[in-house]
């Protein structure tokens, strides 16, 4: 479908032509995306391409062109640093907008702990920024180089340093906010002029409507400036980074330690051991971090990251040594990796003699390959910059993810064990890469008190349609696992989030509150989008938003 072109002369005017292109060229480099699509959602390896692709740099701007796609029946969808198909169009008629000239960091509040950020402000600058004030931000598990804007208003923001950063939805502070009509809202204390320090008040909230536990990945508005949460950094201000890409390290402050605990196959004292750290509340990051990439392969995959004459070529035969076979096996399954930084030198004797105790009483072990100075100083980088998770496209090409739950450890067990079992099983009816079977990710948020997620993640290869099928045939599977063990849904319905309404009816239909659910954002939806201008495909459908 062509742009009209009043509407491509009306979009134009607003940014200049350099700032606008409808070059086949150009929109086909949006249509394909890092993504966890499955050939159900887009039938092949492209996302729809958008009409145009137009680059905005202020609000005002982004105001105008909303305008304009009102006028015009045209739909809108933001793209900040577009870390996956989320940030694509999800059919045609769809005008993409790309934030990347939004990129500055407007302010850092030391005292009340608080930066002011545009969309394409990635994680990794604000926390070089922040780490020069002893402060940090919340990154989340895709890496330091995704938006902080877009993980903190529109999608889940889970992240491994949760334990002490909480996740996305709990970072947010004061908004503006440009809404499918056009208005640029002031939410939260930023509306009653109070500044950006809380999203709720003094002044309007629309905070749970905006964005609610999940986000609307982009289907509802656009968020221009933000504030996100900082937090106490009692490391260096800079952290000095040493190695060359991929192997990156970096030197352990004094006051800093990076520990992998294992519990001898044990996921009952792997709970324990989580309610106890939280209660004792230590540690910095903590998580489930090395069988992410698959239990059967991390570990070699973590042997050639930490060895510079090692690459990718040499995991086969890594694989067949009997040592990397023992280390694997102790390595995954119920494991964590836990980062301790202290404030203090009896900060760090506490901590230290807490996890030591703990470990005492539920069996852990601090393992000693991840004990070696060389391998601690790599997984440090990891833990603090998320610099790494990105290499999961390394084996097969694409990873996808599903359970996801939100809860409590004992639930996250059952969680984890039911994940392996669903994908071994699909595993060997073929297609999905044979990753071992478990491959859980996920940690504490704030201590644990307001819980912790796992989620089960699998590879395929994009390229191979028998591989997208049995990627889609695990999701199905496990959505409806889901569903039948009566636990909340989770990420598990994520992925039909991607699909047209009759392809995503059969996970809806395991899953029967979280239509209701669907209804009310519909409703809310049509009372601010009534000409649905903001893409609704991977949030509400344009059914479900206008109520049928
Ligand atoms: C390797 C990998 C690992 C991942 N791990 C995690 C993880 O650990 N935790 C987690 O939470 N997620 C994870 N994800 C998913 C992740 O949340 C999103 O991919 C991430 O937020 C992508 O965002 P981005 O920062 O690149 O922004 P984008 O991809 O640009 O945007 C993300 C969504 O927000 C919308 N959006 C962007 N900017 C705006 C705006 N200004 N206003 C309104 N809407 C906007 C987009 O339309 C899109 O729907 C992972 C993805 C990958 C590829």
């Amino acid at each position: 479908m062509a742009l009209d072109k009043k509407a491509y002369e009306a979009l134009e005017e607003i940014v200049g032509p350099e700032n606008i292109s409808e070059e086949p060229v150009i929109l086909d480099g949006y249509a394909f995306q890092q993504h966890h699509g499955t050939e159900q959602a887009y039938g092949g390896l492209f996302c729809p391409r958008p009409e145009a692709v137009i680059l905005p740099e202020t609000t005002d701007e982004i105001q105008t062109i909303v305008r304009v796609c009102n006028r015009y029946k045209l739909k809108v969808k933001p793209h900040s640093t577009g870390w996956g198909f989320w940030a694509a169009p999800s059919s045609e008629g769809i005008i993409q907008l790309d934030l990347r000239r939004m990129n500055r960091i407007l302010e850092i509040d030391e005292e009340n702990m608080y930066a002011v950020v545009e969309p394409y402000v990635i994680s990794s600058q604000l926390q070089a920024e922040a780490m020069k004030r002893g402060l940090n931000c919340h990154i989340i598990g895709a890496g330091g180089s995704c938006s902080i804007l877009a993980s903190t208003t529109s999608m889940v923001g889970y992240g491994l340093s949760g334990i002490s950063t909480g996740f996305g939805g709990r970072n947010l502070l004061g908004a503006e906010w440009v809404s499918p009509l056009g208005e640029a809202l002031k939410l939260g204390s930023l509306g009653s002029g109070a500044g950006w320090f809380c999203g709720d008040g003094p002044g309007p909230s629309l905070r749970g409507i905006l964005r609610g536990f999940i986000g609307a990945a982009g289907g509802f508005g656009i968020f221009t400036k933000v504030a996100v949460k900082l937090y106490p950094w009692p490391g260096p201000p800079e952290m000095p980074i040493q190695g060359v890409t991929p192997n990156y390290y970096s030197p352990l402050p004094e006051n800093i330690r990076d520990y992998t605990v294992t519990f001898s196959g044990s996921w009952d004292s792997f709970a324990d051991a989580w309610y106890k750290i939280s209660e004792a509340e230590i540690g910095y990051v903590m998580g489930k971090q090395i069988s992410a990439f698959g239990s059967k392969t991390a570990v070699a995959q973590f042997l050639t990251l930490s060895n510079p004459d090692l690459d990718n070529d040499d995991i086969p035969e890594l694989l067949e040594s009997p040592d990397v076979r023992e280390l694997t096996e102790e390595l995954t399954g119920p494991t964590f990796q836990l980062t301790i930084a202290a404030h203090s030198s009896s900060d760090l004797e506490y901590q230290t003699k807490a996890l030591e105790k703990i470990l005492e009483e539920t069996g852990g072990k601090i393992h000693p390959l991840f004990a070696d100075p060389g391998m601690e100083e790599l997984m440090h980088v990891m833990m603090i910059k998320v610099d790494r998770n990105n290499l999961i496209f390394d084996a097969a090409g694409r990873f996808g993810t599903s359970f996801g739950i939100f809860s409590i450890p004992d639930t996250l067990v059952g969680v984890a064990k039911a994940g392996e079992e669903v994908k071994r099983r699909h595993i060997e009816k073929g297609g999905l890469m044979d990753d071992g079977g478990e491959s859980t990710w996920g940690g504490p948020y704030e201590r644990g008190r307001i819980g912790g997620h796992l989620e089960e993640l699998f590879q395929y290869d994009p390229h191979d349609p028998k591989s997208w099928q049995a990627a889609w045939n695990y999701l199905m599977d496990a959505a409806l696992t889901v569903a039948t063990k009566g636990w909340p849904p989770g990420l598990s319905l994520l992925p039909a989030l991607a699909l047209s309404e009759e392809k995503r009816a059969p996970f809806f239909a395991v899953a029967g509150e979280v239509i209701d659910l669907l209804r009310w954002q519909g409703r809310i939806k049509r009372a601010f989008d009534p000409n649905i201008v903001s893409d609704p495909g991977h949030y509400i459908t344009v059914k479900e938003a206008e109520g049928k």
